[in-house]
């Protein structure tokens, strides 16, 4: 509905200068007043019904009326007529003459020029026509019948009036023609006053009448039904309009009620809306978990920021990914519940370790994206940072169990690496995939140089594919020993990736590091992981049948591979295709594929274990090692992780931390390898704490497969040698 804009509502000043102005008549009725709905009355289809009908009722019964007062009008004038002629001939008769001319000529005469009398005729009593002057009438005697008569000719000019023997005492019947056109003009002139007066009388009652209806009657209802197409056109928001004069009548008390109803409805309508929204809006911009905004809120009040603070008041806004470290291990290994329980705690803690004006906000799963708009008192993100850190020091405690939790955090800044609330995100989150990259627990800060690492993550995804096919996989074979004796026991398959280039050397290897965690997120890892398992067993099925003394080989296997293929199957097919004894394959399982789904991971070793394979747990003390679980899984050997090593000499914690390794090991039946034996001095702490078995730069490099096998046959010689034993290969290689 088109709005006038000057149609007052309820409540508001309506005066008639406003109503007037309203839009040419069409809503001015909504105005409470009388003058400004007047004009609507004649409109009205029912107020035309109704006058019509007043005006012919009345038109009718006063047409009634006339036509009887005219006729009565008419022969009176007629009457007066006929006693003129009457006394006319009374006065010319001559008693005395004889029966043949009772009129004498002079009479007659005298009668036709000085009164209305046109014509005369004398009938004897046996109506014989006897005399005639004048114009001859039409009527005459019929027979004896002493009947008067009289008679209007058809034009209404003349009327002609018959006297009986019996009207003058005489033996004749006399007619006498009378002109009669004056009575006609006389009546025509009656009729035209009375229906002008009727017209008028008729007009005016019913316009009386319509005015009464239309202030009682028609404007109320008018109102009332502008209300109502109000409310049904704007049903929350309807103009409402009052009578200026409010009667207590029934069609007053009617619209009372009417709005009332409509403003009833009126504020349900505008609740349940407002309800409604309140509840979509949470559904839309709120984590139901946390109640914190989510990524949606988050990116529009972000883009809001930026337009305010950034654009208009020059201010930086600090861009912030927190992801929980190992979330989805946590939320396998000890429930949904606590999981959620964790998340929440850490909500809070976000919103208290950050300024009130902060945006907190649950991105995914396990992470939280915040913005700061930085200020005198906080100029540098990295205050905040360390804020976030210092609110993880406490563990959390949920159901009883207290947990210490680490985060990720990636950093972009507002203006400096974007002004587009979505790229500004992105960068938090390269940043962030870095720092987890990085070894977690740990921050980074948006570089532009980050965006070209993610595009040669592409580009080494898209190399990657093809490196399959295209045989550029190849192992390196990484020896381990018997600390305490020296002698080969084993080599680690270390997968290599030659990719071919332009350059001098014709390509270059590109690191597991750099192309493992590629391959694990694309799930390639499972077809590489079945090439590495296949070649290394049957390379080493080879050696054996060279000749050279057996040793195991350990094959490193990844957390997709153990989850989300049938590993146990693979191995069973591999060792059976290649028939190696299952006791010279040991497979290296991280400590995060143990925390992932225990009980399923137990199952998959215990049927991997019954097979005969070694399974050993690689990078050991890296993870978050609730070491109580290492009881329940049939495991063989811990592999200190390197790391520990390389600082076992200048680092009281890594060297605490190594001994403890190698005693909680043998205390649980287990042999303990430590990796990363780069010198010397390792060796030898490691000799003094126990430790069974090495492996390292120290003893050589990972070696290609030729000069693999040849190092073995060395070493063997050399070892045969040392000590009267004789590990002698059978054969030469
Ligand atoms: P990892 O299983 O812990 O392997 C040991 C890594 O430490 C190897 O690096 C090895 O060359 C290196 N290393 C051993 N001793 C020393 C030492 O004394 N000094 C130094 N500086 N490094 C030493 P590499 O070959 O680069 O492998 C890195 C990681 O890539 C491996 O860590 C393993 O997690 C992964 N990886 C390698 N091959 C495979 C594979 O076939 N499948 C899977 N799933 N992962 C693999
Ligand atoms: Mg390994
Ligand atoms: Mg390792």
């Amino acid at each position: 509905m088109e709005k006038d804009t000057t149609s007052k509502p309820e409540g508001q000043d309506t005066t008639p200068a406003a109503a007037l102005g309203a839009k040419r008549g069409r809503w001015a009725f909504m105005h409470s007043s009388a003058a400004a709905a007047s004009p609507q009355v004649w409109r009205s289809r029912i107020s035309w019904r109704i006058a019509l009908t007043v005006f012919a009722t009345l038109l009718f019964v006063q047409g009634a009326v006339l036509l009887f007062t005219i006729r009565h009008y008419e022969s009176e004038r007629l009457d007066s007529l006929r006693a003129l002629a009457n006394a006319g001939i009374a006065g010319a008769l001559n008693h005395d003459a004889g029966k043949a001319a009772p009129i004498g000529a002079g009479e007659a005469e005298h009668l036709l020029s000085n009164t209305e009398i046109i014509g005369i005729s004398v009938f004897g009593e046996d109506a014989k026509p006897l005399q005639q002057f004048g114009e001859k009438p039409a009527l005459a005697p019929a027979g004896k019948a002493d009947i008067a008569a009289a008679v209007r000719s058809a034009d209404g000019m003349n009327y002609e009036v018959m006297f009986t023997p019996h009207d003058h005492g005489v033996p004749y019947y006399i007619v006498a023609r009378v002109d009669s056109s004056a009575v006609e003009r006389q009546i025509s002139e009656q009729i035209r006053k009375t229906v002008t007066i009727l017209l008028l009388m008729s007009g005016f009652v019913t316009a009386v009448m319509m005015l009464a209806l239309g202030q009682w009657l028609l404007e109320p209802i008018m109102l009332l039904r502008t209300n109502l197409l109000n409310a049904a056109k704007n049903p929350e928001k309807p103009e409402i309009f009052r009578m200026k004069r409010e009667t207590r009548d029934e069609i007053g008390i009617a619209i009372r009620i009417a709005n009332d109803l409509i403003r009833q409805n009126a504020n349900n309508l505008k609740r349940l809306r407002s309800q409604a929204e309140d509840k979509i809006h949470k559904l839309a911009y709120f984590d139901a978990l946390t109640g914190l905004p989510n990524r949606t809120y988050f990116l529009e009040k972000l883009d809001d920021h930026i337009r305010h603070k950034v654009v208009e008041e020059d201010r930086r806004i600090a861009v912030m990914s927190v992801d929980l470290d190992h979330f989805k291990d946590i939320n396998d290994t000890m429930g949904h519940e606590f999981g959620d329980k964790l998340l929440e705690a850490i909500g809070r803690r976000l919103v208290k370790a950050l300024p009130e004006d902060s945006v907190i906000s649950r991105a995914s799963a396990d992470e939280f994206t915040l913005m700061v708009v930085l200020k005198p008192e906080y100029p540098d993100s990295s205050i905040l940072v360390d804020r976030i850190f210092h609110a993880m020091t406490e563990p959390v405690s949920i159901l009883q169990e207290r947990f210490q939790v680490r985060v990720s955090i990636g950093v972009a800044h507002c203006p400096d690496d974007g002004m587009e609330a979505r790229q500004i995100l992105k960068n938090a989150d390269i940043a962030l995939n870095r720092a987890k990259e990085e070894g977690r627990d740990t921050v980074r800060y948006y570089s532009q140089d980050f965006d070209l690492a993610v595009q040669q993550r592409f580009q080494l995804l898209r190399d990657l594919r093809s490196a399959l096919d295209e045989n550029q996989l190849q192992l390196h074979f990484h020896p381990q020993f018997d600390l305490r004796t020296g002698q080969l026991i084993g080599a680690e398959a270390l997968l290599r990736w030659w990719l071919p280039d332009n350059s001098r050397e014709g390509g270059y290897f590109v690191s597991p590091a750099e192309f493992i965690p590629v391959a694990e997120q694309s799930g390639l890892i499972v077809p590489i992981g079945q090439w590495v398992l296949k070649t290394a067993c049957a390379a080493n099925k080879k050696w054996q049948e060279q000749g050279i003394a057996p040793f195991r080989i350990a094959v490193n296997i990844s957390g997709v591979q153990f989850h989300k293929a049938d590993i146990v199957t693979l191995v069973a097919d591999v060792l059976k295709d290649t028939k190696l004894d299952p006791k010279y394959l040991e497979l290296e399982v991280t400590e995060s594929v143990f925390m992932e789904n225990m009980q399923t991971t137990i199952d998959i070793l215990n049927q991997l274990h019954r097979q005969g394979v070694e399974l050993a747990v690689d990078d050991f003390g890296t993870g978050y090692s609730s070491l109580s679980y290492l009881r329940q899984f049939p495991i063989d050997r811990l592999k200190i992780d390197q790391s520990f090593i390389r600082n076992a000499l200048v680092n009281p914690d890594d060297r605490m931390i190594t001994k403890t390794i190698i005693s909680l090991g043998h205390s649980l039946g287990l042999k303990v390898i430590a990796e990363g034996v780069e010198t010397n001095d390792h060796e030898n702490f490691l000799k003094e704490e126990g430790c069974d078995e090495v492996q390292g730069f120290k003893y050589t490099k990972p070696l290609n497969m030729d000069k693999f096998v040849e190092f073995v046959v060395n070493h063997n010689r050399e070892f045969a040698k040392k000590t009267k034993f004789a590990v002698v290969d059978e054969k030469k290689a």
